[in-house]
C-alpha cells in the first residue's frame, strides 16, 4: 500500500495539485457599463495557490504568423529580392517556432501533464512531489 504523506516532512495533510487547481479555479463574468455601452468580460481567476500549482501550458504555434511572412515575402520579392529575403527569414523563424511548438505538444507536453496530474503538494512545507 502506498503511503498518502509528504517525503519531506512526514505530514499526512497532502492534497493533489490537480484537485487544488480545480477547486481554486473560478469561471466569471463581469459586465461593465460606460453609459451606453456595455462590456462583457469573461475569464477565469485563480487564487494564489491554485496559481502555483497550475498544470503545464501547451505551447503557441505561430503558423499563421508564418504564413502571412511569407506571403508578403512573396510580395515584395518580386520589386526587391532584400526584402523578400529578409521576410522570407521571419517566416521561416515562425515556421521553426511552430515545429518546436508542435513537437513539444505531441511529445513531450502529454507526459508533463500526466507527471502534473500525479503531484501532490504538502500544506504543511508546501513540498510538491510525486507519489509513487
Ligand atoms: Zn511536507
Amino acid at each position: 500500500m502506498r503511503e498518502f504523506k509528504c517525503p519531506h516532512c512526514g505530514s499526512e495533510n497532502i492534497q493533489k495539485c490537480e484537485v487544488i487547481y480545480m477547486s481554486g479555479t473560478v469561471s466569471h463574468t463581469s459586465t461593465t457599463t460606460f453609459g451606453k455601452y456595455e462590456a462583457t468580460t469573461e475569464g477565469q481567476a485563480a487564487t494564489d495557490l491554485a496559481q502555483a500549482v497550475a498544470p503545464p501550458a501547451k505551447m503557441e504555434t505561430s503558423w499563421v504568423a508564418g504564413l502571412i511572412f511569407g506571403g508578403l515575402a512573396y510580395l515584395f520579392g518580386i520589386d526587391s529580392f532584400l526584402a523578400g529575403l529578409v521576410l522570407g527569414a521571419i517566416a521561416l523563424v515562425f515556421f521553426k517556432g511552430s515545429i518546436d511548438a508542435e513537437k513539444y505538444n505531441n511529445e513531450i507536453y502529454p507526459k508533463e501533464y500526466e507527471r502534473w496530474r500525479n503531484t501532490y503538494i504538502c500544506h504543511r512545507c508546501g513540498n510538491q512531489f510525486l507519489l509513487k
